[in-house]
């Protein structure tokens, strides 16, 4: 409640002339409390900056208590009960957080002390209120300013540009390698040459602009009335910098890439610009090294997707692959149309059961290496499932999608082994598909590895031939056992005489160097007697036959 009682207490007005001196000489917020009435006298400043009712207020808890941060109400009631204690000097000094007009909390520093009569009765306390955001501005690493400063000159520099119709750049630069290299150094490196990099960035920047130290390894720049071109100059003076400031002590060169979002086109609010400039540092990490991006709604809005994924892969991961199942394809003999098997192919079930297509998650899995894992996952499914069909079918061969980057590890050798051996399946019934041949140019290690499979007796197949270049140059390359031409090669075959007779040559080419040779995406009659009856291709996998289905679904279709 704010009242008057300035005007009757005498005693009152003698302390406001006092306070008002105060509170034009200080930074901070001088208070004023007569404890025998309540009454407190707060500075102007305080009452616009928390948005108090008054300056006189005879029940300023019922105002203050509530905008305190929850975490901190015991600290500051505890000091409060501590100074009125007998004997107690009465001195009050504690930093504690207050939610500010703009419904922000921000660090505050109140240093108060109680003043007693002769008889020893508290019957005023006062002291000042300092706002801890001028202390706190500055990075203790690299002394540059810090990022609660960043937020602050975020949020200055859209209230300007939005005054003046002009377009900012908040921009976040991030060091590439930094991680790697603090891990091959000692402690304190990370502090030494975040502190050198900071002054070589700060040393080719316009004076004009301050350059503020984020979390990590990040740096951050707010730069009222910009363009893109000048954006794209500073971050290759940027780069320029970084590469010349070579660390003379560690002998290691450091890379930087940057996320940029302009203001206002991309948006007005100072935490959402910085979080999206944050986001679009990361999707241009993810690109490669030394990469600036400008952040677009569009390639944020698949960005989440991808984050989204990523998260719901790693939960699924570590409770068993829950989530992921394995669809089954008949695969059958060209000539007598039996069902020989099947390819395992991967399916991804979100919660709310929406199934997405393997072409849209395999890569994030492939980018993320989630593969390996997961990839064990479909090994040891699959091998189960195959067994459990040799009761019905002896010899029921099952093929397992294979990528690149699960070769690279150890791992696979291990684990395909261990799969068959667990479940007794002959490894003659296996084969395994390179996927993304056309991206490989180590062909001596791609074979070193599949020739341990093939000594086993495993089978190893060339996936999506035809697709991408060279495709012939990778038959020579690519020691393997089946050859399995792309759907691409069969779709216009009805139409084109060219088409036909290209995919013709092509499967007995393959045959002629010892191939068996498999055609996917058959999808109609006449394709199949074509493929079948002129071409002479071994095995057919195609919608003719069936989709791809769950396990019990294709079992039952087998059955009949
Ligand atoms: P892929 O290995 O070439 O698998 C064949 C794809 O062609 C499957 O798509 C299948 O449903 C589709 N297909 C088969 N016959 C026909 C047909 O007659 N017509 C049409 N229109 N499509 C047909 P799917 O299941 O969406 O898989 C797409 C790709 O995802 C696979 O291509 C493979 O590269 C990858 N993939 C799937 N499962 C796995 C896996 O377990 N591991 C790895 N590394 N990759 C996988
Ligand atoms: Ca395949
Ligand atoms: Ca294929």
């Amino acid at each position: 409640m704010a009242v008057d009682l300035l005007a009757t207490s005498e005693q009152l007005q003698r302390i406001k002339f006092c306070f008002d001196i105060l509170q034009q000489t200080s930074e901070g917020y001088p208070f004023v409390t007569d404890l025998t009435t309540g009454a407190v006298l707060l500075s102007a400043r305080m009452v616009e900056e928390y948005n108090l009712p008054g300056t006189v207020l005879v029940d300023l808890d019922r105002y203050w208590v509530p905008l305190i941060y929850p975490e901190d109400l015991d600290a500051y009631e505890a000091s409060f009960v501590h100074i009125f204690e007998a004997g107690n000097p009465g001195v009050h000094d504690i930093e504690y957080r207050v939610k500010n007009r703009e419904g922000e909390y921000t660090w505050i520093h109140c240093h108060g002390m109680v003043g007693r009569d002769d008889s020893g009765n508290a019957v005023i306390f006062a002291g000042f209120i300092t706002k801890m955001d001028r202390i706190l501005h500055a990075d203790p690493v690299t002394g540059l300013l810090n990022r609660f400063a960043f937020d602050q000159a975020v949020r200055e520099g859209v209230t300007a540009a939005l005054a003046k119709g002009e377009m900012g750049a908040v921009m976040i630069v991030g060091l590439d390698n930094f991680h790697l290299l603090n891990e091959a150094y000692e402690t304190h490196f990370d502090d030494v040459a975040l502190r050198q990099i900071g002054q070589s960035i700060r040393n080719v920047l316009p004076t004009h602009l301050n350059l503020y130290k984020l979390d990590g390894n990040e740096f951050g720049l707010i730069w009222p009335h910009t363009s893109q071109e000048e954006v794209e100059i500073i971050f290759s003076s940027i780069q320029l910098c970084l590469r010349e400031a070579k660390e003379s002590n560690y002998n290691v060169f450091f890379s930087a890439s940057a996320g940029v979002v302009f203001y206002p086109d991309s948006g007005t609010d100072a935490l959402a610009l910085q979080k999206h400039a944050k986001a679009a540092l990361e999707m241009a990490q993810q690109q490669g090294r030394e990469q600036l991006l400008v952040f677009s709604q569009q390639e944020y809005k698949s960005w989440l997707r991808f984050i989204n994924l990523q998260h719901a892969f790693e939960e699924s991961i570590e409770k068993g692959c829950k989530g992921f199942r394995l669809f089954f394809q008949p695969q059958v003999d060209a000539m007598t149309k039996e069902l020989i098997g099947a390819e395992a192919l991967l399916r991804w079930q979100e919660e709310d059961g929406h199934v997405i297509s393997p072409v849209v998650f395999i890569p994030i899995l492939e980018r993320t290496r989630l593969i390996i894992p997961v990839g064990r996952w479909i090994v040891e499914e699959a091998v189960k499932v195959c067994k459990k069909w040799q009761e019905f079918k002896t010899g029921f061969q099952m093929s397992v999608n294979v990528s690149l980057c699960q070769l690279e590890t150890t791992d696979l050798k291990n684990y395909v082994k261990e799969s068959l051996e667990r479940h007794e399946l002959s490894p003659e019934c296996l084969t395994l598909e390179l996927t993304e041949s056309q991206e490989i140019s180590n062909w001596q290690f791609v074979n070193e590895q599949f020739d341990f499979f093939r000594q086993m007796g495993i089978k190893v197949a060339m996936d999506d031939f035809g697709t991408g270049y060279s495709s012939l140059a990778l038959l020579k390359y690519f020691n393997c056992d089946i050859v399995k031409i792309d759907k691409v090669f069969v779709d216009n075959i009805l139409d084109s005489e060219f088409d036909r007779k290209l995919l013709k040559h092509a499967i007995k080419l393959c045959q002629s160097i010892g191939m068996a040779v498999y055609v996917e995406g058959v999808e109609e009659e006449p394709t199949y007697e074509y493929i079948s009856r002129e071409c002479g291709a071994d095995v057919i996998q195609g919608f003719y036959f069936g989709r791809p289905e769950p396990e019990q679904i294709f079992r039952e279709r087998f059955q009949k």
